[in-house]
């Protein structure tokens, strides 16, 4: 190891800057951030620097610098642009024994300067050893995008529950796991949520100590219970995937477990909900087709009330929220409402069934596009360009096993040819999963004979045709028996 990693408390230690340019301002900044007694030494001053020097951040010797500058300093930082002179107090400093910092000269350096993220105090230093301070700063930012303010409120919430823990709980080990249950816990989701209130609860709660709420004096039970604690909680619509409950997204099972409220369809599994807290309220709003368990705007009412409780909010919606899953209406009923919303895609079925059955929605050669519509429109208000799907190198239909009659004849009518291949992939994802394989000329016999039955997506298309060399096992004959097609699954 080349560097050993420190973080210097600074308070009311001498630092000195030689040099007063923009690399010299920055540094200055960050010495006086930490509380540093600095000097700058330097025969002018950046603006930024010179309005800083009138608010008495820092005391300035108004000119070049001289050798026993350094007399007293912990730190010195040598910025000027002549390296004769940083070298010089590179010399100085170490006579003196004040640890010192060349800008941009490593040899010169005592320490080097990593990569900072900052939440309140919470600090993440990245440092390539100078080797490439570029890839230590993509790093940062890549943390950045993760870890956001909830972190430094996070150790707000920690500062004041140390003492009172360690009088709580005296002996060590007990109170090391508490910790821990602390930062496993959604404590950090709900500050990242904005409820400060239940976040509070949740820390008295897991540790037994109360903390004291904004009013000071509320029992956790009270907030716990209180509806409104600090403005809405945060609705999240999160796509479920296809069906098979591993095809969620790690963001959408994180939030999953966090949740206060699961509102969830029909086409989500029992064993995704099953991730969920075990004291979070389910509430299913799904809709078989043809009845409708819950009309939308009931469920726009139900999502905005919730959050509005200060409830987080998961909306589990089969696939992905915003392919024909009436996502855009909920989403647009919180903004409209004032109730953070937060879409978290999903896996399609539209992508999901097909590749679990083999089929490839696009393939060199074979399919250069595709194209997704719901058969619902293909009724009496259809207002689809057919002959534009006709001529689609694959079309996938959602909602298709009810007006399979009226999309073939359209599609025939437009000059799509009936040796056209047509796959029917009924569960997909599922064990449950059936593939019916057919032509455009006999695929509604077809379908009609196996008893094809929602969900399923159709698909129509040349690529339908690599199913066989992609699923070797999978069942050519459409009216294969069931069993044969389990049995790929269960293997
Ligand atoms: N938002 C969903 C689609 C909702 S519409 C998504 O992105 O997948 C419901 C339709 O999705 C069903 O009628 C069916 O066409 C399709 N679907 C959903 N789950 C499916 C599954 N497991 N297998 C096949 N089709 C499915």
């Amino acid at each position: 190891m080349r560097y050993y990693p420190v973080l210097l408390d600074l308070v009311g230690r001498p630092a000195v800057v030689i040099g007063g340019g923009a690399i010299a301002e920055g540094k200055v900044a960050a010495l006086v951030a930490a509380g540093a007694r600095v000097t700058v030494i330097a025969p002018g001053l950046t603006g930024g620097l010179a309005a800083r020097h009138r608010a008495g951040r820092f005391a300035h010797v108004a000119r070049a610098y001289q050798h026993g500058d350094l007399a007293g300093a912990f730190l010195a930082i040598g910025a000027t642009d002549d390296p004769e002179v940083n070298h010089a107090v590179h010399a100085e400093a170490v006579s003196v024994g004040a640890l010192v910092n060349v800008v941009d000269d490593v040899p010169y350096c005592q320490f080097i300067l990593p990569s900072i993220l900052r939440r309140g105090d919470f600090t993440v230093a990245v440092s390539s050893a100078g080797h490439a301070p570029a890839l230590a700063v993509r790093v940062r930012e890549r943390l950045e995008r993760e870890l956001g303010d909830e972190y430094g409120r996070f150790l707000e919430l920690a500062a004041e529950l140390r003492a009172p823990l360690a009088m709580a709980v005296p002996d060590f080990q007990r109170r090391k796991a508490i910790w821990y249950r602390l930062v496993d816990s959604d404590v950090l989701v709900l500050l990242r949520a904005g409820q400060e209130m239940r976040a509070r609860a949740r820390v008295a709660e897991i540790t037994g100590v109360e903390l004291a709420g904004a009013s000071g004096r509320e029992s956790s039970a009270e907030i716990a219970g209180r509806s409104r604690p600090d403005g809405p909680g945060t609705v999240y619509l999160v796509g479920a995937g296809p069906g098979d409950p591993r095809l969620i997204t790690a963001r959408g099972l994180g939030l999953l477990a966090q949740a206060d409220v699961v509102v969830y369809d029909r086409l989500v599994s029992a064993a995704l909900l099953e991730q969920a807290r075990s004291d979070a309220e389910l509430i299913y709003v799904g809709k078989a087709p043809g009845a409708h368990c819950v009309q939308q705007d009931g469920i726009n009412d139900l999502l905005v009330r919730e959050a509005r409780f200060g409830k987080m909010v998961v909306r589990l919606k089969g696939g992905d929220p915003f392919v024909f899953g009436r996502g855009a209406e909920e989403a647009l009923a919180c903004v409209e409402a004032g109730v953070p919303v937060e879409v978290v895609p999903g896996v399609s079925s539209v992508l999901g069934a097909t590749a679990s059955a083999g089929i490839p929605v696009t393939a060199r050669g074979l399919a250069g596009g595709f194209a997704v519509i719901t058969a619902h429109r293909a009724g009496p208000e259809d207002c689809h360009d057919w002959a534009a799907l006709a001529r689609m190198d694959t079309l996938v239909v959602l909602m298709g096993v009810e007006r399979l009659p009226q999309v073939v004849e359209r599609l025939l009518a437009n000059g799509r040819t009936p040796d056209t291949p047509v796959a029917i992939v009924e569960n997909g994802t599922l064990a449950t999963e059936r593939v019916i394989e057919a032509t455009l000329a006999n695929v509604v016999e077809r379908a009609q004979a196996a008893g094809a039955h929602p969900p399923a997506v159709v698909v129509v298309g040349e690529t339908v045709r690599l199913r066989g060399a992609l699923t070797p096992r999978a069942a050519t004959d459409l009216t294969a028996d069931l069993s044969a097609a389990d049995d790929r699954h269960v293997a």
